[in-house]
């Protein structure tokens, strides 16, 4: 996981970015480690200790009869409050500076609702989870996902197609009001892609994270960072032009996109097309579990369309991995052989000679552990602290 810390650590910032890594050390091995004299690293440690950032503990390994104190990231001095608002549901939690949730909540909404009933209920349910004496730590920033375009500099929705009464408003602002500290927006499936990259996979520095669920959106991890392009528009695959959509109607209002013809309702359509009951996403994934062929070629056809609109992505990005997550992507294996089928047909050797295609292992937490991941990145980025400690 890249830090941000430059090679040689001189900020107070900077040697907890070494420290994140969760290893202990004594002062004698940062100082090796770093090349800094010991008084350097002492003044370092104070400044985070005093923050609680870092704790010490005594060591077994005793020298000239006093034991050397060791140093660990302390990832409980405060927590992060995240949500991954979906439609018509939201993942609420409360996570550590790892990322890992300590706690979850799962609610029902309705996107629709519009911002001040759907924020007021994302910040009732953080006041009452924080009310939980163990996780009494002080807030460090909160970080939400919503289910459309976000301009990520002001955290506003841009033109939101399922999201009434959403369009410039000012979310940071809203919950700053109630907790006063960082707040940072960012459409869900980004977050859903950061949260599969430093959770599950932390060493593929270049990936894409594909959602295909009611609608279809990618998120890019180029270099180890999220890529969200110049305004946070990136990774909008599901309105690219598709092979042999031509003349469908997407609810964007174009003819040909691919999500019109491989997202849930899409397939759903198919199915209903050909005489079988499928309305949502779990009608569809019921009917493939079932083992239904007319729904295993459906759901195969999208997953080929969708690798089909993909496979320009691998010519141009190069990814290592593509992880597909979803809804859909719990139909198993369908999903996932149509679109390795088309990638490998449609690149060349050497950009899927290391490629691998898997379903999402984050799975449900992958949105909240991302947008927690969003939050630390800023608050414990060498900038961000060696201003907060001076
Ligand atoms: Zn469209």
């Amino acid at each position: 996981m890249n830090h941000g810390q430059s090679a040689t650590p001189t900020s107070p910032g900077e040697l907890l970015g070494l420290l994140r890594d969760g290893k202990a050390r004594t002062r004698t091995e940062l100082a090796t480690e770093t090349g800094l004299a010991r008084s350097t690293i002492r003044l370092r440690l104070d400044a985070l200790m005093n923050a609680g950032l870092v704790t010490s503990g005594g060591d077994n390994a005793a020298t000239g009869g006093r034991p050397a104190s060791k140093f660990v990231f302390n990832a409980r001095a405060r927590v992060v409050l995240a949500a991954d608002v979906g439609a018509t549901h939201a993942t609420v939690a409360i996570a550590d500076l790892t990322s890992e949730p300590l706690a979850i909540e799962r609610l029902a909404l309705d996107i629709a609702d519009g911002p001040d009933a759907v924020l007021g209920l994302l910040i009732d349910t953080w006041r009452r989870m924080c009310a939980d004496p163990g996780l009494t730590a002080p807030v460090a920033g909160v970080g939400v996902g919503l289910p459309g375009p976000v301009e990520h500099s002001t955290g506003k929705p841009a033109h939101p197609p399922i999201m009434p009464g959403w369009n410039g408003y000012d979310v940071p602002a809203r919950i700053a009001a109630d907790f006063a500290v960082p707040v940072l927006v960012d459409n869900e499936v980004n977050l859903m892609a950061l949260g599969e990259h430093v959770r599950c996979f932390p060493n593929e520095e270049n990936l894409i994270f594909v959602k295909v669920a009611t609608g279809i959106g990618s998120g890019l991890i180029s270099n180890g960072r999220l890529h969200r392009g110049d305004v946070g528009a990136a990774g909008d695959l599901g309105h690219i032009l598709a092979p042999h959509a031509c003349d469908v109607r997407c609810r964007c209002g174009n003819s040909g996109c691919l999500e019109a013809v491989a997202s849930g309702p899409a397939i759903a359509a198919r199915l209903r097309a050909a005489g079988l009951d499928a309305t949502t996403n779990a009608d569809v994934v019921a009917l493939l579990q079932a083992g239904n062929a007319i729904a295993g070629q459906a759901v195969r056809q999208a997953g080929r369309d969708i690798g089909e609109v993909l496979a320009a992505g691998v010519s141009l990005f190069n990814p290592s991995l593509i992880v597909v997550g979803g809804a859909l992507a719990q139909a198993g294996e369908m999903l996932l052989a149509g679109v390795r089928e088309s990638i490998y047909r449609r690149s060349l050797p050497l950009a899927t000679e290391r490629l691998r295609i898997v379903t999402s292992q984050a799975g449900e937490n992958a949105g909240v552990v991302g947008a927690a991941a969003m939050v630390v990145q800023h608050v414990l980025s060498p900038t961000v602290l060696d201003r907060e400690l001076a």
